[in-house]
């Protein structure tokens, strides 16, 4: 069953010739049941403007439409994908306005009414990229108020991954600062056509109205990257070289100087990056 009046998403493919590129990171959602479950994972996006990056033969387009979006800006690099998202256009006056650009040099802030939500089945790389840009902007809170991102399911696990967990490290601690990551759906390779390697997972995150605990940002993000640069030593040695009396800060910050990154809460490294800061 199609959730609208527009060809089924193999005509479209082959109409326009999309065959997906590797360079690109291309391995697309044809099943437009599944991409109008991912855009209701993204929340209610009834009164919202919707950032989607990358939407290539533009599944996730339909479903994001089909579901309510008041408005969605899409960004893809392919320039082979704008006469399949042109009849998208078409099919919803009004409500998609495609831009054929590289999301990781062009500003779609410009062209964004809050409120927002992000939606992207992305290459692995770029997502990630992206991820880390809207989660460090100047200025918090930021443009967006969700993320729905597709991630390898590697990526998502960490993420999402609490102290003492092989996966905790910088891009969680990152995340769940500024957000309440969760992971919400999981799909095998076979989801996608061409399938990838790998399983993956759609994230969900929702932006704070503050970062959860009071830091510094670039030294919270130094401690926590030279904690984690050395893992398996003990912080007194991993950050030796953040303070002249690294143990005492430790101590004062409530840590002890024997313990290592991977146990270290992000509520303790945010004590210790204000520590450092006096
Ligand atoms: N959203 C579609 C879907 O779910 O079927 C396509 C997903 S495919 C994994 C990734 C899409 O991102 C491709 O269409 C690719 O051309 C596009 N893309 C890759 N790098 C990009 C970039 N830097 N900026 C914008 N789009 C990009």
């Amino acid at each position: 069953m199609q959730i609208d009046d527009l060809p089924p998403l193999r005509d479209v493919i082959a109409t326009h010739g999309l065959d997906a590129k590797k360079s690109l990171g291309q391995n697309f959602l044809l099943d437009l049941n599944l991409t109008s479950k991912i855009a209701r994972l993204a929340g209610d996006i009834s009164g919202h403007d919707v950032l989607e990056v990358g939407p290539g033969p533009g599944g996730l387009t339909r479903g994001l439409l089909a579901a309510g979006a008041r408005r969605v800006v899409a960004l893809e690099k392919d320039p082979r994908c704008m006469a399949a998202l042109s009849e998208i256009s078409a099919a919803y006056p009004g409500r998609l306005d495609v831009f054929n650009a590289d999301a990781l040099e062009f500003d779609m802030r410009g062209q964004l009414t809050g409120p927002v939500r992000v939606v992207a089945n992305l290459p692995y790389n770029v997502g990630t990229e992206l991820l880390v840009r809207w989660l460090t902007p100047k200025d918090w809170p930021p443009f967006w108020s969700s993320l729905t991102l597709m991630f390898q399911k590697e990526v998502a696990e960490r993420i999402i991954a609490k102290p003492g967990t092989k996966a905790y490290g910088r891009l969680g601690i990152l995340a769940q600062w500024k957000s309440t990551p969760s992971v919400v759906m999981e799909l095998p390779p076979e989801a996608f056509t061409p399938p990838p390697k790998v399983h993956s997972a759609v994230v969900h995150l929702e932006a704070l109205a503050q970062p959860r605990f009071p830091a510094p940002a670039g030294l919270l993000s130094s401690t926590v990257a030279m904690a984690f640069n050395q893992r398996r030593k003990m912080l007194r040695s991993s950050l030796k070289s953040a303070a002249p009396d690294i143990e005492t800060a430790l101590r004062d910050a409530g840590l002890e100087p024997t313990a290592r990154a991977e146990e270290i809460s992000l509520e303790g490294f945010c004590a210790l990056a204000r520590r450092l800061a006096k």
